[in-house]
């Protein structure tokens, strides 16, 4: 059995999005089972579709399809579970892993109702992020999934769904599975950079973003001919993409057996420490300097907010980024910030009641 809780190295899961039929199984397994460090293949039986009137899944006929894969192949396998009812079936059929899929996460109701039916049987579970940025309901998620006794618990990383257009189906927000890391720091975090993606060329990308920042797995939509697929056709690959990608990907260690590592790198951390250092100090000297303004512009009856002076500021210090080679990305999150707390500051002043102390510090200008 998976033990999710003693990883000693990146578990690769693939197979295809759903079981579409026993060929097209038997195939894909066929051509996965020589590509090294695959331990898991993965098809969707229940498929849960935005739209009505496209391929659901197989069901329990493509279960049964499934576990013969499990016994011709000897690997093991894992499978969707949204309900009660699919838990049942898919212990029935000796699943190996089972997941749960980034719309039941966001439905506490589901949740419960898969952790009941769980209650007792030792199988491990992952538990993919919801479908909307918000940590706590994929913390619920895998609390609900604890609460039965279950440790054997992965979590998937498979991006946020947002408005808008972005090259990637599903917004990454990496800080969230790194924030998930933080709190539950015994909790492998399989990447899904299929879902991420939603196109075939991203896949190296995520997929190395993630090893990089440690994930502990990459779950990869792999298909005997993703051309006909009947979901997710454009993120899917062939077994022997996949094999190629998988080649190429960098495993990097989480340290160095080199003696001379660790005091290599307090040293370039000191550096940093007294650049925050530098950096912070540089911050406080900007709000007193805003709070002065702020000041003045009460005096003068003016208002906070001047959209020509901010104009000015993004170009000014995106032209001045462009030369030390700050991505723009970055400066404009950052100015905005920076501004939006500005602005924060000059209002308080602004609504002071001119009875009450105002408590800034002078700066010397
Ligand atoms: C899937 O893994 O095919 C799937 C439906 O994923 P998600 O729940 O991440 O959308
Ligand atoms: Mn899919």
């Amino acid at each position: 059995m998976i033990d999710f809780t003693k990883l000693q190295s990146p578990v690769i899961i693939a197979g295809p999005c759903s079981a579409e039929s026993k060929e097209q199984l038997f195939q894909t397994a066929e051509s996965i089972k020589n590509i090294p460090n695959i331990s898991l293949f993965r098809a969707g039986i229940w498929k849960p579709r935005t739209s009505p009137g496209k391929f659901e899944g197989h069901g329990e006929t493509a279960l049964k399809w499934l576990s013969e894969v499990k016994q011709q192949y000897n690997i093991p396998v894992c499978t969707e579970v949204a309900s009660p009812q699919h838990v049942e079936l898919a212990l029935k059929y000796h699943i190996d892993v089972v997941w749960i899929g980034a719309r039941t996460t966001t439905n506490p109701f589901s949740v419960n109702e898969i952790a009941s039916a769980l209650q007792n049987v030792q199988i491990p579970i992952m538990i993919k992020n919801p479908m909307h940025p918000e940590i706590k309901l994929w913390i619920g998620a895998i609390e609900r999934i604890m609460n039965v006794g279950i440790n054997n618990i992965a979590a998937i990383h498979r991006g946020f769904f947002y408005y808008g257009n972005d090259q990637y189906r599903n917004k990454p927000l990496w800080q969230i599975p790194l924030e998930l890391k933080t709190q539950f720091p015994d909790i492998p975090i399989i990447c899904d950079p299929s879902h991420i993606a939603g196109k075939k060329e991203y896949l190296f990308e995520i997929s190395q973003k993630a090893l990089n920042i440690g994930m502990n797995g990459l779950m990869i939509e792999t298909h005997i001919n993703p051309s006909i697929a009947l979901s997710d056709k454009e993120q899917q690959i062939t077994p022997s993409e996949l094999k190629i990608l998988l080649s190429k990907l960098k495993f990097l260690d989480t340290t160095s057996d080199d003696p001379l590592f660790k005091n290599t790198l307090d040293i370039f951390r000191q550096i940093i420490d007294e650049i925050d250092e530098d950096i912070l100090n540089l911050i406080a000297r900007r709000f007193d300097v805003v709070q002065q303004i702020a000041l003045y512009k009460k005096e003068k009856n003016v208002m906070a907010f001047q959209l020509s002076r901010w104009k000015e500021i993004l170009k000014n210090r995106k032209t001045i980024s462009k030369e030390l080679n700050i991505s723009e990305h970055f400066i404009h999150h950052f100015l905005s910030l920076l501004h939006e707390e500005s602005i924060n500051i000059q209002n308080k002043i602004l609504n002071q009641n001119d009875t009450e102390p105002i408590t800034h510090k002078k700066t010397e200008l």
